[in-house]
């Protein structure tokens, strides 16, 4: 019902930008942006980069991309599925990094299929493991079919 549409501060960049010589243009990689985990927007450029969402502020990490229920890691102590409801709940991984998110952008969809980690559904590990992870990192998002462990039973935590 409120028609207000997301300020965006005025564009002082132009200026700057007139003055490059070089293009910014990020080079999209081969296989298309990745998903934040998170929040299931397309943002990241590559696995183990330690990039941190726009949308959300969560910073890539696939060690709690394997366990999501892991309070270990770059987020502050916050498991991937705290940080998810946080996102539900106050648009960022936490209500004090609100300020440092933004709306996502037109060519930042959610990857196709993308939903918070329910585990009951998603078997994931219960403890940490000494296998190593997957060669394919990519294979760690639950929500794909080809999730790693989509053959596995579901263990409720
Ligand atoms: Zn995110």
């Amino acid at each position: 019902m409120n028609g207000s549409e997301s300020s965006q501060s005025s564009g002082s960049l132009s200026g700057i930008a007139a003055d490059l010589a070089e293009p910014i243009a990020v080079q999209v990689p081969a296989g298309g942006w990745l998903p934040c985990p998170c929040c299931g927007h397309q943002v990241f450029s590559e696995l183990w980069s330690d990039e941190i969402c726009d949308v959300c502020f969560w910073q890539e990490s696939p060690f709690q991309l394997r366990y999501p229920w892991a309070q270990v890691g770059p987020n502050g102590g916050l498991s991937l599925i705290e940080a998810q409801t946080n996102y539900q709940e106050f648009g960022a991984v936490e209500e004090r990094h609100r300020r440092h998110v933004r709306p996502p952008a037109g060519d930042e969809p959610v990857d196709p299929g993308w939903r918070p980690v329910d585990p009951s559904r998603d078997p994931f590990e219960q403890d940490v493991s000494s296998d190593p992870p997957p060669g394919d990192l990519a294979t760690l998002y639950w929500w794909r079919p080809d999730y790693w462990r989509r053959h596995e039973k579901p263990g409720v935590c």
